[in-house]
């Protein structure tokens, strides 16, 4: 699974940034096409949602998409010939 934001619906509050505890949401630098500052992801593939979400068969941690007032945080599965990244914690 990948992490997404959906430019559509974020408003660029950053909630979400002060919330992930592995600060995989940076604040963003550059507007998008409607003025916002949408936040970009730090190697989105290290938040255990990304990493456990299929072997658990439920979302995880989840924080980020609770905290969300616009609904715009989401997990999408990988499409069969992308790549997928894996990262291994010690
Ligand atoms: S689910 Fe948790 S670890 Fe993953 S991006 Fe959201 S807040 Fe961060
Ligand atoms: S909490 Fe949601 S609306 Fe706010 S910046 Fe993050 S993704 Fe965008």
């Amino acid at each position: 699974m990948k992490l997404e934001i959906d430019e559509s619906r974020c408003k660029g509050c950053n909630l979400c940034t002060m919330v992930c505890p592995y600060r995989i949401y940076q604040p963003g630098k550059v507007p998008n096409r409607r003025g916002i500052y949408v936040p970009h992801l730090d190697r989105p593939e290290r938040c255990p949602n990304c990493r456990l979400q299929q072997l658990y068969g439920r979302r995880l941690c989840g924080v980020c998409a609770l905290m969300c007032p616009d609904q715009a945080i989401r997990w999408v599965k990988e499409k069969p010939y992308e790549p997928q990244k894996v990262v291994i914690e010690y």
